[in-house]
């Protein structure tokens, strides 16, 4: 088992990316924390994972508010008695052109995908600091390297999540902690549900692969990165596109 014992948290876990490696984490021995907004999918994810032989802890949380998070970090702190490993996966998009998008889609984005990070990792980094170990994992974005059409603020946040691991991974470095990013390319979840098809059938078809990802292939992307097998990488980004951008 690769994560035997670890304690876990994975925001946005509810579903998508985030269901699928908080399952995968609890297949191999972690004690994983299910975080996300909505109660009826944690509850879910939970229950699953136990039905499975796993251990899990369902939070509620906003990542966009300091108090809920402190509250997160403090729960899986009296269950499960420490902290890991957090993966930073809750994250939305509100596509618009630049020259439609509206202060409220900006603001919106830049909250959850760049203020919500801030607040687990520096949250999470103060427990692990003090332990001296943990691994921080961050969701970026293929977006966030090369730029979306209508994604003005998904590509700033995912961007700036980049600068966030690799400042992170320096700063932390000698505390014993590991930084990193996962950057996916186009992967099946409701997340890109939304998208139109024909944009989806084009990512296929620009892939050398000639297909999208599953959530699968991130769950696995973030294994590796949390496990010991890492121990040697901190301050990347990870790829994880089928070579979309080739
Ligand atoms: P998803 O299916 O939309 O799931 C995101 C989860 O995050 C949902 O359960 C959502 O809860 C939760 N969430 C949203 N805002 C939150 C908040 N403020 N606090 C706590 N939880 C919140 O997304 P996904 O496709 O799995 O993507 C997961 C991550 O990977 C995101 O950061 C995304 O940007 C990144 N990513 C995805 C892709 C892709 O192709 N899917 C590609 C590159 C990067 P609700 O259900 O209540 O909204």
């Amino acid at each position: 088992m690769r994560l035997k014992d670890k304690v876990a948290i994975i925001t946005g876990a509810g579903r998508g990316i985030g269901e699928f490696t908080a399952k995968r984490f609890a297949q191999e021995g972690a004690k994983v924390v299910v975080a996300d907004l909505n109660e009826a999918d944690v509850n879910k994810v939970v229950e699953e994972i136990k039905a499975d032989g796993g251990q899990a802890l369902g939070v509620i949380v906003n990542v966009t508010d300091r108090e809920q998070v402190d509250k997160m970090i403090a729960d899986t702190l009296e269950h499960f008695g420490g902290l890991d490993i957090l993966v930073n996966n809750a994250g939305i998009t509100a596509d618009n052109t630049l020259l439609k998008m509206t202060q409220e889609e900006w603001d919106r984005v830049i909250n959850v995908n760049l203020t919500g990070v801030f607040h687990c990792g520096q949250a999470a980094a103060k427990v692990m600091a003090e332990k001296g170990s943990g691994v921080i994992l961050n969701a970026s974005s293929v977006v966030g390297l090369y730029g979306n059409f209508g994604q003005t603020n998904y590509a700033a946040t995912k961007w700036g999540v980049i600068g966030m691991t690799k400042t992170w991974a320096k700063e932390l470095g000698k505390k014993g902690i590991r930084v990193n990013a996962v950057a996916p390319g186009f992967i099946v979840t409701p997340m890109t549900a939304k998208m139109p098809e024909k944009v989806l059938d084009m990512m296929k078809e620009k892939s050398p692969l000639r297909t999208l990802g599953y959530p699968e292939d991130i769950a696995n992307a973030y294994l590796y990165l949390a496990s010991d097998e890492a121990r040697f990488v901190t301050g990347t980004v990870l790829s994880v596109d089928g070579g979309v951008v080739l």
